[in-house]
């Protein structure tokens, strides 16, 4: 298995670049993947979804569950996230466009990012972001302190239904230009299993069928409003089976780093 050539700092570029807002000041240069799906158009509307730890393999050895988002996607991106493939530092270069030596975050650590995001860069657009996220969870604590809407969900076993039912609502007010939506469980059940225990791959599942949700929502919204949305199922890094049997990830090997992100336009 070798490594995936396309480097997740060049996505950020690429969202930016499909509503026509200027990348964040440290972006790298867009991959143009997405760009070449919008065509000549814009979008004027975003919905991400980010589920944790969905590694390239598993879409590989599992294609029944992922069908249901293949079938969705017009858009296949496989990538190679950053060093070290822990949460933080993913999300933080996924949403900055940044090498973590640039963005800052290099260890499994959840500070507010200092340097300038893709909210910060919708912002200055004048677009509207919010966040949907589990208590605790990165993607809850990196973003903070921008003038946008964070929607966190107390902690608990429901915490991802939660999440993934405030993003519904988020994308049914019609209120927003870009919606993130993160959901962690997979990643939480494969650490304390391993990465294809019964328990874990009943995640997987309700991930995957998360995303119809999201995505059919987003696109009956899109044709009733109007609208012309892009929409991605994102995760942020893959995972491996340790020496002590357990779902682990963090390493600079293909199973942690190579993933596979999914996208679709919907509406107009
Ligand atoms: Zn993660």
């Amino acid at each position: 298995m070798g490594f995936n050539k396309i480097s997740l700092a060049s996505l950020c570029a690429d969202i930016c670049s499909c509503m026509g807002v200027e990348p964040p000041r440290s972006a790298e240069v867009s991959g143009g993947a997405l760009k070449a799906l919008c065509g000549d158009r814009l979008c004027d509307r975003i919905v991400m979804y980010n589920p944790d730890a969905q590694a390239q393999w598993l879409v590989e050895k599992y294609p029944e569950i992922f069908e249901r988002i293949i079938s969705k996607s017009r858009v296949r991106l496989p990538m190679a996230t950053v060093m070290p493939s822990v949460t933080p530092v993913c999300f933080a270069t996924m949403y900055t466009g940044a090498y973590p030596e640039v963005h800052g975050i290099r260890r499994y650590e959840k500070p507010v990012l200092t340097c300038d995001t893709i909210f910060d860069a919708m912002l200055r657009a004048g677009k509207k972001c919010a966040i949907s996220a589990t208590e605790g969870c990165s993607v809850s604590k990196i973003f903070l302190g921008r003038d946008m809407d964070y929607f966190i969900m107390p902690a608990g076993a429901d915490a991802d239904e939660l999440a993934v039912e405030k993003g519904l609502e988020l994308i049914k007010s019609d209120k927003y230009d870009l919606v993130v939506i993160y959901n962690g469980m997979y990643d939480s059940v494969m650490h304390a299993t391993y990465p294809e225990s019964e328990d874990a791959m009943e995640w997987l599942n309700h991930h995957t069928k998360a995303y119809e949700r999201i995505y059919d929502t987003a696109r009956d919204i899109a044709v009733s409003k109007g609208h012309r949305t892009l929409i991605g199922y994102a995760t942020d890094h893959g995972v491996h089976t340790n020496e002590a049997g357990r779902g682990a990830h963090g390493l600079d090997i293909p199973e942690d780093i190579n993933i596979e992100h999914f996208y679709d336009i919907v509406g107009e």
